[in-house]
C-alpha cells in the first residue's frame, strides 16, 4: 500500500464522521509527505489546517493510520505554500490568531487612520487606479468606510469563540488577513442569532482595516434584491453591476432569501463569476446549507459549496457565560454571578434572545438602582427561556437532520444500499430515534426501509460502542440534535 493510498484510505474512515463542510474545510487538499520513522508528515494547505490536524484530529487522525502504518505515533503537518516548496512554520508569529488588539470601543476611522496603510497588491491591473499607492486621505477613508455599508460595532475582538463557532471564526480571520486568496467564496452556515453577521461584519471591518483602498459591500440579500428590481425599473441594470463587479469584496448577508428569485440569482451569478475570476473576496452567510436552499440554480449551489463552509451551531453553557460576560464588559456593568448562571443555564438557543434578556435585566437594574432577584429575573425572561420550547423531535426529522448532517438524502438511509457512507448515518439515526424519542425496536425497522428489529438493535448497539471510541460522533449527535429544536 503506498502512502497516498493509505491516506485516501484514513480520510475515507475520517469522512464517515464528519459534516461534509467540516471535511472539506480541514481534509480538503491534504496529502501524506513522507513517512519517517514513527512521524507522519501530512502536507496541509495553511496553517488553521496545521493546527486542527495537529491538535483537534490527532487522536482520531493516528488511530486511522496505524491500522495501516503501526510504527507510526506522531503527526506534523507541512504548509504547502502553492508554488513554493513545502515550508515548515513552526514560530509563534504563525498563530492563527494574532493576539492584534485593538479597543471596541475605537471608532472605525481611528481605526483606519491608524492602521498602516499598504499598497493593495490584490488589485488586477484594469481596477489599478493611479493614487492606489498613494496614502489615502481622511475624506477617502471616511467615504470607503460608508460606501461599504459596515458597521464598527462588530468585530472580532468582542466576538466569543467557543467550539460552536471555532471554525467559522478561524476561517472569517483567515479571510480578514488574506482576502481573496484562500477561501473563496467563503459560506457561514447555521441558525438564526447565532453570530453569522457579526462575522462577516468583523470580517468587513478588519478587511477595511488592513486595505484601506480596498471597495468593500456588506448588504443583505433582501436589498440586494430591492436595489436590483429598483435598478431594472429604472433601466440602470447595468450600472447595478458595474458598481458590484468594481469590488475588491462582497459580503452577502441570508443568501437564503436568494430563494424564488430567480432574476435576482441571474444577475448575482455574474456578478459572482466576475468577482471570482479577479480573486476578489467573497462571503455569504446563510440559515441552512447550499443544498438545503430551495430552487437555488445549480450553477450557484456548486459555486457556494466550491470554497470553504462552515457552520455555527449553538454555543455551549461555557460559552454563553463567556457571552454575558463579554458584553457585560462592554458596557462597564456587573450583574450577580446567580443571575448570569441563571441566563446562561436557560437561554441556550440563541445569542440574540440571550442579548435581548440581558439588555432587559440591564435596564431594570439602572432604573431601580438594585438587583433583581432570580426569581423576578425568571418572570421578565420567561418567554426567551429556552425550556419552555418545545423540541422538535419526531421520526421523520431525526432521519432528516441526519442525512443533512451527512449530505445524503433522507432516502438512502432507509434504502437497500450497505456502503459504509449510508451504514454509518443509518446506525446513527437509528441510535438517535430509539434514544430520543424511545420509539420500540420494531418501530425503527420499519422507518429504516422496513428492516428486521434485530437490524435496527444491531444498529443501535454498534452505535453505543462507537460513541464510547469516537469524540467525532458525540459532536455529530450534539450538532444534529441543535438543529432539532424549535425556534
Ligand atoms: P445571525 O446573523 O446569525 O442571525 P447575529 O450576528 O445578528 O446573528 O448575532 C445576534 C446577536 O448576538 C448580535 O448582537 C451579536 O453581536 C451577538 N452574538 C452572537 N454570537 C456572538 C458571540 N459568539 N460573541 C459575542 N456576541 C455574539
Ligand atoms: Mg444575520
Amino acid at each position: 500500500m503506498t502512502n497516498e493510498e493509505m491516506w485516501q484510505a484514513v480520510l475515507g474512515e475520517i469522512e464517515l464522521t464528519l459534516s461534509k463542510a467540516q471535511f472539506i474545510t480541514w481534509f480538503k487538499n491534504t496529502f501524506v509527505h513522507t513517512i519517517e520513522q514513527d512521524c507522519i508528515i501530512v502536507n496541509v494547505p495553511n496553517i488553521f489546517t496545521k493546527e486542527w490536524l495537529e491538535n483537534k484530529y490527532k487522536k482520531t487522525l493516528l488511530n486511522s493510520i496505524r491500522k495501516y502504518k503501526p510504527q507510526v505515533n506522531r503527526i506534523s503537518c507541512l504548509i504547502n505554500t502553492g508554488e513554493k516548496p513545502p515550508k515548515k512554520i513552526d514560530s509563534v508569529a504563525d498563530s492563527p490568531m494574532p493576539s492584534v488588539k485593538y479597543p471596541a470601543s475605537a471608532s472605525p476611522i481611528r481605526e483606519i487612520e491608524s492602521a498602516s496603510i499598504k499598497p493593495n497588491t490584490n488589485f488586477s491591473p484594469a481596477y489599478q487606479q493611479p493614487t492606489t499607492n498613494a496614502p489615502l486621505t481622511h475624506s477617502q477613508i471616511f467615504s470607503n468606510y460608508q460606501e461599504s455599508h459596515l458597521n464598527s460595532r462588530y468585530n472580532f475582538d468582542n466576538y466569543v469563540v467557543g467550539s460552536n463557532n471555532e471554525l467559522a471564526y478561524a476561517a472569517c480571520r483567515a479571510v480578514s488577513d488574506s482576502p481573496g486568496n484562500n477561501y473563496n467564496p467563503l459560506f457561514l452556515y447555521g441558525g438564526v442569532g447565532l453570530g453569522k453577521t457579526h462575522l462577516l461584519q468583523s470580517t468587513g471591518n478588519r478587511i477595511l482595516k488592513n486595505h484601506p483602498h480596498f471597495k468593500i459591500k456588506y448588504i443583505s440579500t433582501e436589498r440586494f434584491a430591492n436595489e436590483l428590481v429598483d435598478a431594472i425599473q429604472n433601466n440602470q441594470a447595468k450600472e447595478f453591476k458595474n458598481k458590484y463587479i468594481m469590488l475588491d469584496a462582497l459580503i452577502l448577508d441570508d443568501v437564503q432569501f436568494l430563494s424564488k428569485k430567480e432574476k435576482t440569482q441571474e444577475e448575482f451569478f455574474h456578478i459572482f463569476e466576475s468577482l471570482y475570476q479577479l480573486k476578489k473576496q467573497i462571503i455569504l452567510s446563510s440559515d441552512r446549507p447550499p443544498k438545503s436552499i430551495p430552487t437555488l440554480e445549480d450553477r450557484l449551489r456548486s459555486r457556494f459549496e466550491g470554497g470553504m463552509m462552515a457552520d455555527i451551531s449553538k454555543p455551549d453553557l461555557e460559552t454563553r457565560i463567556a457571552i454575558i460576560n463579554s458584553k457585560l464588559t462592554e458596557k462597564d456593568l456587573e450583574l450577580s454571578g446567580e443571575i448570569i448562571n441563571y441566563l446562561a443555564e436557560n437561554i441556550y438557543h440563541n445569542v440574540r434572545e440571550l442579548e435581548g434578556a440581558l439588555n432587559k435585566i440591564i435596564a431594570i437594574v439602572q432604573l431601580r438602582n438594585s438587583m433583581p432577584s432570580v426569581d423576578e429575573v425568571a418572570e421578565m425572561t420567561k418567554d426567551v427561556v429556552s425550556s419552555n420550547r418545545k423540541q422538535n423531535m419526531t421520526p421523520k426529522k431525526i432521519l432528516d437532520a441526519v442525512a443533512d448532517y451527512f449530505n445524503i438524502k433522507t432516502e438512502e438511509i432507509s434504502s437497500k444500499g450497505r456502503k459504509r457512507t449510508l451504514v454509518r448515518p443509518r446506525q446513527l439515526a437509528v441510535y438517535m430515534i430509539r434514544s430520543e424519542i424511545n420509539l420500540s425496536f420494531p418501530e425503527i425497522g420499519n422507518l429504516i426501509g422496513g428492516r428486521d428489529h434485530s437490524t435496527a438493535i444491531y444498529a443501535y448497539d454498534k452505535m453505543e460502542q462507537e460513541l464510547k471510541q469516537n469524540p467525532l460522533m458525540s459532536d455529530a449527535i450534539k450538532i444534529i440534535k441543535d438543529k432539532l429544536i424549535d425556534y
